[in-house]
């Protein structure tokens, strides 16, 4: 009954319309939240807000989390109070966003986002970067996009304009009630994922919704809605529009998830992986590319859960390391050297996925790097394994050898060699060190450098 009506009301007299549905309430004792539970900070601004005479309720994945007993990343608050009424009342606060603005209300070293209730035609798409990004890339009208300002909005339309029924739910820390617009609570205890609205509408004012229906069905291990699904398979072609920082932004969250394998698979069954990691498929087909990509995510999930730090460009140099090695190999049988192979190899990878997804320069140096120390722990002598392990990124580029041994790509033991070495004693590595075996390292000396050899001025040419 209540999504006939909210159908009716997408389509045609919004706003009015709206105005007319009236939340299903869930007292504390059914619900079971506690207030002991909640952020001292996100009960702090919403009881001041209410204080002053605003509504003011914890909104959003905050909600969603601690009804599912998890503890929430962060906390949001909407309110009906205007950006400048809430900046008036918390002195440590600032104003952010320019035509969306939302107030970050800081209490010691934490921050409450504080987002005054939006309209229908406002949406986490509408951020200044991502309508600035349409409107050049769509000068001409575009059916279906946001591109109109945001406007403010009644609780019931800042509900009806979130992307899932399970992200709408207001809870009121001061009454321990939660508000229910669009039957979110029942999804939640089904285990339901479905869009609010039409979902073909929804994707295409924000594509980047497809994405989140990958990571939310992932992570919380939720039964995508049928009607919310169907249409993502012919849509995923949508996220060319998302600008690349937002979709970098987006696949982040995915892979940091602690959810990054299931996250992946969801993906590619979804089809959306095409759209941000190009090369997927491909190196899930290479020899023993689906372990060492199957390796790495568990990895990652794993330092997740453990609280250990993670980082982008070492996920990234796993997930597309054996499409790297493939073209190197395939440069290397055309007649190229193995040094410049692999350089060449690492430029086209990169070239590749990022026409899809853009990933920032800093990481892909930092990619680059990881990739070019792997040969270097070939070598085992003297002066070159104590350059190695002096190195500033030797700690990645053991960390990733680690996986290729692991995986099987590489003996174990040579990364047991490495393990040793490194913790060893002075006189216990002396003892490790192997002869120089690289003839070609003298002959080069004699040389003057060639022209195809690349401008990593590493060991790696003796390599060569
Ligand atoms: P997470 O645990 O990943 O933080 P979240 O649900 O809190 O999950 P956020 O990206 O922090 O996700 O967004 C906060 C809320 O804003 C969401 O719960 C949802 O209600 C709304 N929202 C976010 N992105 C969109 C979007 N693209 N379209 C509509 N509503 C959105
Ligand atoms: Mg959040």
């Amino acid at each position: 009954m209540i999504r006939k009506f909210i159908s009716k009301v997408f389509s045609k007299a919004r706003p009015k319309a709206a105005q007319h549905i009236e939340p299903r309430i869930i007292p504390e004792k059914k619900h079971g939240v506690r207030h002991g539970q909640i952020n001292s900070c996100a009960i702090k601004v919403t009881a001041e807000l209410q204080r002053a005479g605003y509504a003011a309720f914890v909104v959003g994945g905050a909600v969603r989390d601690l009804l599912l007993g998890k503890t929430p990343k962060d906390y949001d608050v909407a309110t009906d109070a205007t950006p400048e009424q809430v900046h008036h009342l918390f002195r440590r606060s600032r104003i952010i966003g320019r035509r969306f603005r939302l107030v970050h209300v800081m209490c010691g070293s934490e921050t409450i986002e504080v987002s005054t209730f939006r309209g229908p035609a406002a949406s986490a798409a509408d951020d200044d970067e991502v309508a600035d990004f349409r409107k050049a890339r769509h000068a001409t009208n575009e059916s279906g996009r946001i591109l109109r300002d945001n406007v403010f909005g009644s609780q019931v339309e800042d509900a009806l304009r979130r992307d899932f029924t399970i992200n709408a739910l207001f809870y009121d820390p001061s009454s321990g009630e939660i508000w229910d617009y669009i039957d979110g609570y029942k999804d939640l205890k089904d285990g339901v994922l479905r869009i609010i609205g039409d979902p073909r509408t929804r994707y295409q004012e924000d594509p980047v919704r497809m994405l989140r229906a990958a990571r939310f069905a992932a992570k919380l291990e939720f039964h995508l809605d049928p009607a919310t699904r169907a249409p993502i398979a012919q849509m995923g072609n949508l996220l060319e529009d998302v600008p690349p920082s937002r979709l970098f932004d987006e696949i982040l969250k995915l892979l940091f998830s602690g959810h990054a394998q299931r996250s992946l698979k969801q993906l590619r069954a979804e089809g959306l992986h095409h759209g941000v990691l190009p090369l997927l498929d491909v190196i899930l087909e290479q020899p023993m590319g689906e372990r060492f990509v199957t390796l790495a995510l568990h990895q990652t999930d794993l330092r997740i859960k453990e609280d250990k730090p993670v980082s982008p460009a070492f996920l990234f140099a796993a997930l597309l390391w054996h499409e790297v090695l493939a073209t190197s190999q395939k440069l290397e049988a055309a007649g190229e050297r193995p040094i410049p192979a692999l350089h060449q190899a690492m430029e086209q990878v990169i070239q590749t996925q990022v026409e899809m997804l853009a990933i920032p320069r800093r990481y892909t140096t930092n990619m680059k790097e990881i990739w070019g120390l792997q040969a270097r722990f070939a070598q085992r002598s003297g002066k070159r394994a104590f350059a190695l392990l002096a190195h500033p990124r030797f700690r990645a580029g053991y960390d990733f050898l680690l996986l290729r041994c692991e995986s099987g790509e590489l003996d174990m033991e040579l990364g047991r060699w490495w393990e040793t070495f490194q913790h060893g004693s002075d006189v216990q590595r002396a003892g490790m060190l192997q002869p120089d075996t690289s003839p070609k390292k003298r002959r080069r000396r004699r040389k003057p450098k060639s022209a195809g050899a690349s401008a990593d001025t590493t060991d790696l040419a003796a390599e060569d």
